[in-house]
């Protein structure tokens, strides 16, 4: 082998490795955040690991887009949401914090097809703004009720949807619970074990919406002796809103409850889906099991880390 065809080879290769296209583009992805309903959901410490975890999926090119605080200044906010395949919601405000023109420009971008990921409390966010929760389906606190629609749950392997009257939103303390996955032939649940084990973090229920164009993947049941409903409360669901993909999922109140496998491989997989309607990831080797739940060293807390506490006010209800 001569020296000039060497070097030929290798500016080849390198040339193929270059050239755009031939590897699949990455999903574009904005993690919205900037905003909770309290210091104990800690958007500052948590969106840095679920940034983390799309970029170890080596699917994703994320954009953190940070929106202004409570009393700043939206004037100047208004996101290209055009630019991105799927919006995951780490946030969580009251109905007025938008203008009806920053509505309206989100609505038309999940009506023609913009993806969306609902993270735990993003569920709580604009109880009033009804295309909103068209798009997650149920959602829970500030101020949510019967008026928003059904308390949807799973029963006897069945879809529920109860009118009866009540507040939407209550969870226990954080315990472990074990997640069913209804249904197994959605991309995102295809292949996984049908039950498993997350780590302590809070199980919503009472979830109310119109839960049009839902479907529940997976459910856990929802303990009386825990402040529980003794219902299987919705954990992942998938939506439609026009030609958007929704991917819903409760589980992610702090960083210890994002350090379960389960959590990151759904949400990953939901995030794909979301964005393509396909999931192309394989399912990690080290998923939980029905009685036993998975964590990686390489989303550990920080050394002393402590789960935020405080909240609007003394025996406010924690979300
Ligand atoms: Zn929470």
């Amino acid at each position: 082998m001569t020296k000039s065809f060497m070097i030929g080879s290798l500016l080849g290769a390198l040339l193929v490795w270059a050239v755009p296209g031939r590897a699949a583009a990455p999903i574009r992805v904005m993690l919205l955040d900037g905003e909770q309903g309290g210091p104990y959901h800690a958007w500052q410490e948590t969106s840095p690991y679920l940034n983390k975890m799309l970029g170890d999926a080596g699917l994703f090119q994320v954009d953190v887009v940070t929106a202004p605080p409570k009393d700043g200044d939206f004037t100047a906010f208004k996101p290209d949401w055009g630019k991105y395949q799927v919006v995951v919601a780490n946030y969580d405000v009251p109905d007025e914090r938008w203008s009806e023109g920053l509505k309206t420009s989100f609505e038309q971008y999940v009506r023609n097809g913009g993806g969306l990921v609902s993270v735990h409390a993003a569920d709580n966010a604009f109880p009033n703004w009804k295309e909103y929760n068209l798009m997650i389906g149920v959602g829970g606190w500030r101020g949510r009720n019967e008026k928003s629609g059904p308390h949807f749950y799973y029963q006897d392997g069945k879809q529920v949807a109860d009118t009866s009257p009540g507040n939407a939103g209550s969870h226990g303390a954080r315990l472990a619970y074990k997640i069913v996955n209804q249904v197994t032939s959605h991309p995102i649940t295809k292949g996984l074990p049908k039950e498993w084990l997350h780590v302590p973090d809070e199980l919503y229920a009472n979830m109310r919406g119109p839960g049009e164009n839902m479907t529940v993947l997976s459910t856990s049941w929802s303990d009386p002796a825990n402040r529980g409903t003794n219902h299987d409360e919705p954990i992942l669901m998938v939506l439609s809103y026009g030609k958007g993909r929704i991917f819903h999922t409760v589980m992610g109140h702090d960083l210890a409850a994002l350090n379960c496998v389960g959590f990151i491989a759904t949400y990953q997989r939901g995030t794909e889906w979301a964005a393509t309607g396909k999931v192309t990831q394989k399912v990690p080797a080290d998923f939980p099991t029905a009685d036993k739940p998975q964590t990686r060293a390489a989303y550990n807390p920080p050394a002393g880390w402590t789960s935020p506490t405080g909240g609007p006010g003394r025996g406010a209800p924690r979300k």
